[in-house]
């Protein structure tokens, strides 16, 4: 296959072969914006390289005939010694990993040809700057030398001239440092600096197909779920220069607010500066529309060309660009991300604008995001002591305590701390801490720097530019410039940080409810002048339009009942009613199980019924016209009694004294016969209603008396009865008959349908069977996934699945979201036969799956009829059900 694509040559739809900046690159030229000529080496070789340790054979001569022809356009050659051709030599997969992998700039430089780019730019500090940038990015990214290397050389330099300003360094002081890194390479390496040009990008070409596997590369992929094979390609640009005088610059522009989707000029600027200067947040850079005034011919220019952007990716575009000498260059240009907030609004916004129809606006706002504008804000009315305002990068409200290192932050993690990763700015290596932290906040840099992107891609919460703080991370300590004269904080102090407006307080701030969740909670009307508010109302209007699967809730409570309708549950999926057996009634329960004789374990029975009953009451009443499933109960008995251990000595300590040990001594024997090894396994779910008589059909009376009452009173419940961990027909035969004649001596008037859990594997591959005595199916894919695998949930979580996700056994806990091809063909299993049996049988899934976006796609596929989850996360799975549906 081709291995090497010209910039004219590729389109944006390439991605997967050309990575996603390439693909742009390509598409922008196309589009007749300027873009410096060059060309795109495949994913494809990067594969190849991984894979074989070697680039393929064909690579080396396509290359060839691409330098040539870009040396043709160009009208000079790599390496001429009076005017080089320079070209970088970037990364760049299918999927963003923003600053995760290498670039090296300004290749083709060496000895003599930094003698021609002095003499032709006319400006020889520039060309030793440039050379001893490439020789710093090559040692770093080609050689794997350490950065400290070169900076500790610069910073010995500036000392030496008594300057902290890089800009103060001449010609002959860059000319010296260069000879410096030189000689570090030499010392390295054991071998010289590569002069040869062509020398310099192959190397390069290969360090950045390594890049794909470097540590970062790794961790992030595994964060954000991207997968381990795509490999990255490389683009050869042809240089221009940001860093040629003050006539120059370089920036990061937004076609709309990335942090709140307004509309406007968004972006930084730097004069006189080179690609990373600005990311890096080295120096501090301007507001873009300062360019306005700086250039205004070429921010025209880039106001054109936005605008062309955003109506061609008919979405909001992230773009780099490069000012040489008052000419405008585009370096790159992506679909950027976004924060939650903005991904709602600017979804919406393009609907009125006419760009996109409504069904392309919901697919383009996600669950997870959704989630993240739920989160609590800080409360505006609590008192609050403030720091400092810098600028909000990534919103959210996180307080914790100060750390300086991810390092730090990683271990106070582990220790259940919350922490606040506090640093100048952050570079790739900090991403370990970022993950580990409530938020981030820095003294550098603004809504473009490394801390503000990384941070809106993983919806933490970041503050940066806090140019107020003095972060000394060697000792340990932030000083508060200005304002509060001098004040100190030390790590381990607490502060919280405001994502949305750049606030930093000290201490502890309360939060509130956002106004998202007051939306849901019906507190705040969708045109009360909240646009985030109404954008989100008008995304989950049209999800409930399209959407084929209902939402209920898992609740056990009339309160979490009562929340999970307001936020729009279409009843209840799963109520678990173990709770209402702890508490005050455990010593009711306690004797049901002590009950020697039948007359015992009546009246133990009768003395639950009427609390089961009133439980039943408020629920039904709750879930009012709604189905509301009633799961009996599930759990071994022995979980409702004190511990072993606990109860052993106790009986020991009274029989030591010479007391009568009593009501313990039963208990403990009691425990001691219940003990199971494998309760996960044991007498529990309809094995243990039917071998405890009279334990399902109090339940059953409880639930059927209180819709009769309720009904009584001209109210509609509708309970619905479920039986749990189901194996054999036979057991649901069993539970059945009890059931239908518990509720015929109560005398209901309306059918209460009676169904049962699809957990056990064997159920889902007899669910046929199983079919011919149940009403509906309920998929508990959290015991099937259990079950399945052979995993207890509670033990193997914290023992070894960090480990496994890190060995890519899978990508993400089969707990948090369904293991397609076995959990998942489980279900499909259960679902076919089932309908095989009753094509009306009415299916549903009430594991925490049932919240999980992902998983909630795959419910829609196999056709299920609802999902079933969390109060909170009732809106989420409204919107991806609807997600799903287009
Ligand atoms: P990243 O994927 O980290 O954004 P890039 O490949 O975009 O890496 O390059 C890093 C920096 O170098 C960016 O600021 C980019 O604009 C700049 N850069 C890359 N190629 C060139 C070029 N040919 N001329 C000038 N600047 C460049
Ligand atoms: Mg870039
Ligand atoms: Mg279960």
């Amino acid at each position: 296959p081709k291995l090497v694509y010209d910039f004219a040559e590729g389109n944006k739809d390439m991605k997967q072969l050309l990575g996603g900046k390439g693909a742009n690159l390509a598409e922008m030229t196309n589009l007749g914006l300027p873009v410096p000529p060059g060309f795109t080496i495949t994913a494809d070789a990067c594969r190849v390289y991984l894979e074989t340790g070697a680039v393929p054979a064909e690579l080396a001569d396509e290359i060839d005939k691409h330098v040539d022809l870009l040396q043709q356009r160009m009208g000079k050659k790599l390496g001429q010694a009076d005017d080089p051709l320079l070209v970088s030599v970037r990364s760049g997969a299918a999927v963003s990993m923003p600053g995760m992998m290498e670039t090296v700039l300004n290749v083709g430089l060496n000895d003599d040809s930094v003698n021609g780019l002095a003499h032709q730019s006319g400006n020889p500090r520039f060309a030793w700057d440039a050379y001893r940038r490439l020789i710093q990015m090559f040692g770093k990214t080609v050689l794997g030398m350490e950065g400290d290397v070169f900076e500790d050389a610069i910073d010995k330099a500036k000392q030496d001239k008594g300057t902290s300003n890089d800009l103060d360094l001449d010609a002959d002081d860059l000319k010296a440092l260069v000879e410096t890194f030189k000689r570090a390479v030499h010392d390295h390496t054991g071998r010289e600096f590569p002069q040869d040009p062509r020398t310099q990008m192959d190397l390069a070409t290969e360090a950045v197909f390594r890049s794909w596997n470097s540590d970062r590369a790794i961790l992030y992929r595994r964060q954000e779920r991207i997968p381990t094979d795509l490999g990255t390609a490389v683009n050869i640009c042809s240089m221009v220069f940001g860093n040629l005088g003050m006539d120059s610059g370089t920036g990061v522009a937004f076609t709309r607010d990335p942090s709140t989707g307004q509309p406007g000029v968004y972006g930084d600027y730097l004069q006189n500066a080179q690609g990373e200067d600005v990311v890096a947040g080295i120096r501090n850079t301007v507001p873009l529309a300062d360019l306005e005034q700086i250039d205004k011919t070429s921010y025209d220019d880039l106001m054109e060309i936005m605008a062309t952007l955003e109506g061609h990716y008919r979405d909001l575009c992230d773009i780099e660009f490069t000012i040489e000498r008052g000419k405008l260059w585009m370096l790159q240009t992506r679909v950027g991300k976004r924060t939650a907030a903005a991904a709602f609004r600017i979804a919406t916004s393009l609907v009125d604008e006419g760009v996109i129809d409504t069904d392309e606006a919901l697919k383009r706002v996600k669950g997870a995001q959704l989630a993240q504008l739920m989160f609590p804000r800080f409360d505006a009315d609590a008192e609050k002591d403030l720091i400092t305002k810098a600028i909000g990068a990534s919103p959210g409200a996180a307080s914790g305590k100060v750390v300086f290192t991810s390092a730090a932050a990683v271990e106070a993690a582990d220790r259940g701390e919350k922490v606040i990763l506090v640093r100048r700015e952050t570079n790739p290596d900090d991403l370990h801490g970022m993950i580990a932290a409530q938020g981030i906040l820095t003294s550098r840099g603004g809504k473009t720097s490394h801390a503000a992107v990384v941070a809106r891609g993983m919806g933490k919460t970041c503050v940066c530019g806090a140019e107020d703080l003095d972060v000394n991370v060697a000792q340990g300590t932030i000083t508060l410039n200005g304002a509060a004269n001098g004040m100190i904080l030390e790590a381990g102090e607490l502060i919280s940080i405001d994502g949305t407006t750049g606030e930093v307080f000290r201490g502890e701030v309360p939060v509130v409810p956002s106004p998202v969740v007051q939306y849901f909670e019906g507190t705040l009307a969708p045109d009360a002048g909240d646009e985030l508010v109404a954008s989100v109302h008008r995304l989950m209007t049209h999800a409930d339009e399209v959407r084929r699967l209902g939402v209920r809730t898992n609740a056990d409570t009339a309160d979490d009942a009562a929340r999970a309708r307001r936020f729009g549950a279409e009843g209840i999926g799963l109520c678990r009613t173990e709770h209402m057996f702890l508490g005050e009634r455990r010593e009711s329960v306690e004797r049901l199980i002590l009950a020697d004789t039948d007359a015992d374990l009546e009246a133990a029975l009768a003395e639950l019924e009427p609390l089961q009953r009133g439980d039943f009451l408020e629920l039904l009443g709750a879930m009012d016209g709604l189905p509301v499933t009633i799961r009996l109960i599930d759990p071994p008995l022995h979980e409702f009694l004190p511990s072993m251990e606990e109860l052993a000595v106790k009986v020991a300590v009274a029989r030591e004294r010479g007391e009568d040990p009593g009501r313990d001594a039963a208990l403990l024997a009691a425990v001691q016969r219940l003990h199971e090894q494998n309760p996960m396994l044991g007498l529990r779910g309809v094995r243990l209603g039917l071998v405890v008589p009279g334990l399902f059909a109090m339940q059953v009376r409880a639930i059927a008396s209180a819709a009769k009452e309720l009904r009584a009173k001209g109210k509609d419940p509708r309970p619905e009865v479920m039986i749990p961990l189901v194996g054999a027909v036979q057991e649901l035969h069993l539970a059945r008959d009890e059931v239908e004649r518990v509720l015929a001596e109560v005398g209901v008037d309306r059918e209460i349908p009676i169904g049962t859990m699809i957990e056990l594997p064997r159920a889902a591959v007899i669910a046929d069977q199983i079919a011919e005595a149940a009403d509906f199916f309920s998929f508990g894919t959290n015991d099937l996934t259990q079950t399945t695998w052979g995993f207890s949930r509670d033990d193997v979580e914290s023992a070894f699945f960090s480990r496994y996700l890190e060995k890519g056994i899978f990508a993400v806990s089969p707990f948090e979201s369904i293991d397609r091809e076995g959990v998942g063909a489980l279900v499909r299993t259960g679902v076919d036969r089932g309908r095989a049996t009753k094509p009306d049988l009415k299916l549903g899934i009430c594991g925490e799956h049932g919240g999980d976006p992902d998983s909630i796609h795959f419910f829609h596929d196999v056709g299920l009829d609802y999902v079933s989850c969390s109060p909170f996360r009732i809106p989420v799975a409204r919107l991806e059900a609807g997600r799903a549906a287009l």
